[in-house]
């Protein structure tokens, strides 16, 4: 059964590229009616952020991106299930033990006893003879019986792997196609560090044989540790997974998504009000596309249409003006209960959440919304009654001055009290006779229509005035309309 897996570390947070790997793994999975393991790489300790697996589980389902192998939450309770756990590495450091003893046994590996001090001698010298930065092998030929004296005089040792330098290591890759690499140029890898925990390349090889991976679906970023595992597997004879590197993420000016260029954490953009079909779908077209011009697709038209074939080998940008394009689109299409439901929780202002007013003003707003966050801003006005702004008022460039504001004010009243409450809902029938006005008084329609809105919400930018004015009805808009009057 084609079996791929998600292989985290728990750095505190889910990187928006860890979403990706995540999200195409778990694409793929289930397209090929497949298996998708989550396991956990929790090898390095010294990185260990207390509460990063519970947050990676809630932040990955959240997203609708559900395991059939590996940690999950009963609660707060981090439980796994699965017959091929523990998920957590640090749970399996004896299998990683007994594979290095393995390799050391058929010459695969070697006792390293050289200290920091003299590495970095090493590579302060590589350096300046401008050759790439690589162990010189020197403990590879110590005899076995120097190693067997040194380890039990106490002296600190890691375990090397031993690149066979003899032929080419080379794999296909389901994105790169045909890769090669002169085995020379790869470093011989540290696999188990001198407090015995093993590094990130023999761990990941050993739990992705032991867990049956069939496809091994990762960020390029892993690309040059590939030839070392293809290493590892073949000294262990053990069958190659099909190795998937999907490209970087790059930011506008293509240099590498960094935090300082924005938001790197998945949880971002959730806090910041995207919704979930939208990170989706955004995510899901970094660096794939269907090979059609439709551009929405939720989880399950992804899972039917998802083909490793069709990821790019190029860089894909991350442009977040396609992920507001996209968040636009889903906000949209949402009822406006369905809306009021999800702007509801971030509003601070008192406002019941079936009242019909509260609905409408979601209404009004909804074809204005890019991000759910923008949403209580642009509601406050329909809630709290503005407060009087002259400087806001008078506009210059509309040519609105005291006195045209004074008798917009006065003759728009008497112009929409004659308009019965039920009609004064549909602001059709409040457009005519407001425009209708501003020819009878030889005014331009700016200058009626710019100091209403004003009235009416206090704000620069907001819906137009018909709009607000059907909004708010005919008492709240008379009423507002009366006191900024009372106020010239
Ligand atoms: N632990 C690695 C990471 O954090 C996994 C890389 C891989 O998938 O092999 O991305």
């Amino acid at each position: 059964m084609p079996t791929t897996r998600f292989a985290p570390s728990p750095t505190g947070y889910l990187h928006i590229g860890g979403l990706r790997t995540a999200l195409f793994a778990y694409l793929f999975a289930r397209k090929q009616g497949g298996k998708i393991i989550l396991r956990i790489e929790d090898t390095d300790q010294k990185r260990y952020v207390q509460g990063a697996t519970e947050n990676l589980i809630k932040t990955l389902s959240w997203f609708g991106i559900e395991f059939d192998e590996g940690p999950y939450l009963e609660g707060e309770e981090i439980k796994e299930k699965g017959e091929n756990g523990p998920y957590f590495q640090s749970k399996r450091t004896e299998i990683y033990k007994e594979h290095a003893q393995k390799l050391l046994d058929e010459g695969h590996a070697y006792y390293c006893f050289c200290t920091p001090e003299r590495l970095q001698e090493m590579r302060e010298q590589q350096q300046k003879e401008k050759k790439p930065p690589m162990y010189d092998r020197k403990c590879c030929s110590l005899t076995p019986e120097e190693v067997k004296s040194r380890l039990e005089a106490g002296e600190r040792a890691v375990i090397r792997q031993k690149i066979p330098h003899d032929k080419l290591i080379e794999f296909t890759d389901s994105i790169r196609d045909e890769m090669s690499f002169d085995p020379k140029t790869i470093d011989d890898q540290v696999l188990i560090k001198s407090e015995g925990f093993p590094t990130y390349h023999l761990a990941n090889v050993v739990d992705d044989h032991f867990m049956g991976i069939t496809h091994v679906i990762r960020g390029e970023e892993w690309l040059p540790s590939t030839p070392k595992h293809i290493a590892l597997y073949q000294a262990f004879g053990w069958e190659i997974p099909q190795f998937a590197h999907i490209p970087l993420l790059l930011n506008l000016d293509k240099s590498k998504l960094s935090k300082r260029q924005g938001d790197v954490a998945a949880e971002d953009y959730i806090n910041k009000g995207y919704l979930r079909e939208a990170i989706l779908n955004f995510i899901a077209f970094l660096g794939w596309n269907p090979g059609t011009e439709e551009e929405f697709f939720s989880l399950e038209q992804l899972i039917e249409k998802f083909d490793l074939k069709r990821v790019q080998k190029a860089g894909a940008i991350f442009n977040l003006e396609k992920l507001d394009w996209f968040n636009g689109h889903y906000l949209r299409e949402k009822s406006v209960a369905e809306l009021a439901d999800l702007v509801f929780p971030l509003i601070d202002f008192d406002v019941k959440k079936d009242d019909p007013y509260f609905l409408k003003s979601v209404e009004v707003i909804q074809t204005r919304l890019t991000k759910l966050e923008e949403a209580p801003e642009m509601l406050r006005f329909f809630f709290t009654e503005p407060s009087y702004e002259e400087e806001l008022l008078l506009n210059p460039k509309m040519k609105v001055t005291k006195e045209t504001a004074k008798l917009a004010f006065q003759k728009s009243i008497e112009t929409l009290e004659k308009i019965s409450a039920e009609d004064f809902e549909d602001e059709e029938n409040l457009k005519q006779p407001l425009l209708d006005l501003a020819k009878e008084l030889e005014l331009k329609n700016g200058q009626i229509l710019w100091p209403l809105r004003v009235a009416l919400t206090g704000e620069k930018y907001s819906p137009g005035t018909f709009e607000v004015l059907a909004a708010l009805g005919k008492e709240k808009s008379v009423e507002r309309i009366q006191s900024y009057l009372t106020n010239l």
